[in-house]
């Protein structure tokens, strides 16, 4: 953090004085932040622009990240990325992950959590894998009654509340961690 540091929403300059630029909006009197990053004022444009720290934050391959999963489709899901090798992460960047070869039916709800390792970046797309012990569900719920479920296998949860059996590929740090906390 430095002195040029923005959030969201926070005023950089009057509009007066100058345009808004790239992630900045104007909200009729003052230029404000659209994302956080570093302010930089161009004096000879009169145009504020704010850089991304997007770079940083987009793992690498190797790299294990912790994400939600944000869709689940026939044969992959994309995870939005929260976590890179332990470290928050706010650029809410995506992966997919390849669910073809699981032989498991159901291998993540949205709005599960999962542990990945990044394996490829493939035309501007993440790529990432869950096929090793400690990759895979850390959170997830019941998807009959959204009640609280217990791992019966590597591959197999129960509910606790309506006792629905079901697949998933978990991690070995399922049920053993806070994650919950963090997103509520
Ligand atoms: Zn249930």
């Amino acid at each position: 953090m430095s002195d040029n540091s923005v959030f969201p929403g926070d005023k950089i300059a009057s509009i007066e004085e100058y345009e808004a630029g790239h992630n900045t909006f104007d909200d009729g009197d003052m230029v404000r932040a659209a994302t956080m990053g570093e302010k930089d004022m161009d004096k000879e444009t009169r145009r504020v622009n704010v850089s991304h720290p997007k770079l940083l934050s987009i793992p690498k391959v190797g790299d294990v990240i912790i994400g939600t999963v944000a869709a689940v489709m026939s044969s992959m899901i994309a995870v939005s990325i929260d976590y890179i090798n332990g470290k928050p992460t706010t650029s809410k960047v995506e992966c997919i992950c390849g669910t073809r070869n699981m032989r498991i039916r159901n291998v993540a709800l949205v709005n599960d959590i999962v542990s990945l390792k990044i394996v490829a970046h493939l035309n501007g797309t993440i790529h990432a894998v869950m096929d090793e012990r400690e990759l895979g569900i850390i959170f997830t719920k019941c998807r009959k009654c959204g009640g609280k479920v217990v791992a019966k296998s590597t591959d197999a949860i129960k509910c606790t509340d309506c006792s629905w059996i079901d697949e998933r590929k978990l991690s070995s740090s399922f049920g053993k961690n806070d994650f919950i906390h963090l997103r509520e």
